[in-house]
């Protein structure tokens, strides 16, 4: 799936939020998190977000590979 790093932390700009067939991204208190098994790999949020925060798992730079393991994490304790 995709998944939402650093870069949302306080910002938030939820465009994203508009572009998702499947709504799968949801609301945290501090970033946006794009739920791992609804989402469908469209890839239709990663060229609207303004801070360039969303990857594909797998492309997730070295220094926000925690935001993977973290997106899991909220979907668990929602
Ligand atoms: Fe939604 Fe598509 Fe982004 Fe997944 S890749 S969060 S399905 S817009």
């Amino acid at each position: 799936s995709y998944v939402i790093a650093q870069p949302c932390v306080d910002v938030k700009d939820r465009a994203c939020i508009q572009e998702c067939p499947v709504d799968c991204i949801y609301e945290g208190d501090r970033s946006l998190y794009i739920h791992p098994s609804e989402c469908v790999d469209c890839g239709a949020c990663d060229p609207v977000c303004p801070v360039e925060a969303i990857y594909y798992a797998d492309d997730v730079p070295d220094e926000w590979a925690d935001y993977v393991m973290a997106s899991v994490e909220f979907f668990e304790e929602l």
